[in-house]
């Protein structure tokens, strides 16, 4: 179970050859999707479901699960790769368009 999935020095809990994919806590499944919307849109779906069983749940026991996008193999949000001078991802972000037209 990771303890830091972001911050400064986050932990990798996936792989670092993946460019995106969706990690399950509690499960610690990985599912490898081509694009980051086709992430997000797992992600999604799966915590929709989560928080759905959470909220159905009479047991006070039951693991509280959550879907991340991983992005290399550790956790992705847009802030995130840009505080590390990375590129989101996102198609129509203005910064990294900027930058890879240049490149
Ligand atoms: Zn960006």
């Amino acid at each position: 179970m990771p303890t830091n999935l972001f911050g400064k020095n986050p932990d990798r809990i996936g792989y670092p050859d993946q460019e995106w994919a969706v990690w399950v806590s509690g499960m610690d499944d990985i599912h490898d999707r081509e694009t980051l919307g086709g992430a997000l849109n797992l992600a999604q779906e799966l915590n929709a479901g989560f928080a759905q069983s959470w909220f159905n749940s009479t047991s006070e026991h039951d693991p509280v699960m959550y879907a991340v996008v991983l992005h290399y193999g550790y956790a992705w949000t847009q802030a995130t790769e840009h505080a590390h001078g990375r590129d989101c991802g996102i198609p129509a972000c203005e910064p990294c368009t900027t930058k890879r037209s240049v490149a």
